[in-house]
């Protein structure tokens, strides 16, 4: 199965593709997760990219491409993988496309997380995430079972994205209005889109989930 998960910050698309990850064992592409790691690292995409994301703007077409495609050659993409955070442009659609046309691999849907805007703001100025295992907890909607330990690990230690603030979020949800959503009807008109109340709870969201990952499963097996 490959999946987009696809929605304006905040969504939850990543707690989501975490948990089809855990459940099915398909390849999480998270491309900020993948930036914030070069930032880390200091490499040269992290040096071009570590300013564009401080600002809520988006890096450039050219390095996300060259990002996913060397990603989504790798073998364990060949059992499935979930794209989160990509694509984000046109161009970076039609650039998907045509990769996956070359790898002869389809793309079976992309869900859509829909949630107002001022749950996203509630629910990206409250997102944390383990400095260790990288798992992601919310202050009021997913805290830790333990005060200070992570589910996941064990580890005490924990990190905010220094884009989670309230000023920043503004020019995010604005780069996905303007940007992104136009891929809407890009992937409607290609019958894959299909849209989630992402208003619900987690566990709910994942059960709504689920029942289109099993529809598109039984499909396939009865041809
Ligand atoms: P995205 O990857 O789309 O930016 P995340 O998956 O990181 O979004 O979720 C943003 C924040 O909201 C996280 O702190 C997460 O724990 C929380 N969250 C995710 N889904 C839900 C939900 N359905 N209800 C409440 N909080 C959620
Ligand atoms: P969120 O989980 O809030 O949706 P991400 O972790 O996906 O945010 O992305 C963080 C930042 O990384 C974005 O604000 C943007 O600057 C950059 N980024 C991530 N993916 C892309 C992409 N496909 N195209 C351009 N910029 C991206
Ligand atoms: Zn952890």
């Amino acid at each position: 199965m490959n999946l987009i998960m696809f929605g304006p910050p905040g969504a939850g698309k990543g707690t989501q593709a975490d948990l089809l990850q855990k459940k099915y064992g398909y390849a999480k592409l998270s491309t900020g997760d993948m930036l914030r790691a070069a930032v880390a690292a200091g490499t040269e995409v992290g040096l071009k990219a570590k300013a564009v994301m401080a600002s809520g703007g988006l890096v450039s077409d050219d390095i996300m491409i060259a990002l996913i495609r060397d990603r989504i050659a790798q073998p364990d993409c060949r059992g499935g993988f979930i794209l989160d955070g990509f694509p984000r442009t046109l161009t970076q659609a039609e650039e998907l496309d045509n990769m996956l046309a070359e790898e002869e691999i389809r793309l079976d849907r992309v869900i859509q997380l829909k949630v107002d805007d001022a749950k996203l703001v509630e629910r990206i100025t409250g997102r944390f995430s383990c400095k260790k295992c990288g798992a992601g907890y919310h202050d009021s909607f997913k805290p830790t079972r333990a005060a200070g330990v992570c589910d996941e690990c064990g580890a005490g230690d924990f990190v905010r994205r220094e884009d989670d603030k309230a000023e920043t979020v503004t020019s995010r949800l604005d780069a996905y209005n303007r940007q992104t959503a136009p891929l809407l009807p890009y992937y409607a008109s290609r019958g894959v889109l299909v849209a989630v109340d992402g208003m619900a709870e987690i566990d709910e969201v994942t059960r709504q989930i689920d029942r289109v990952v099993g529809e598109v499963e039984k499909f396939a097996k009865n041809g």
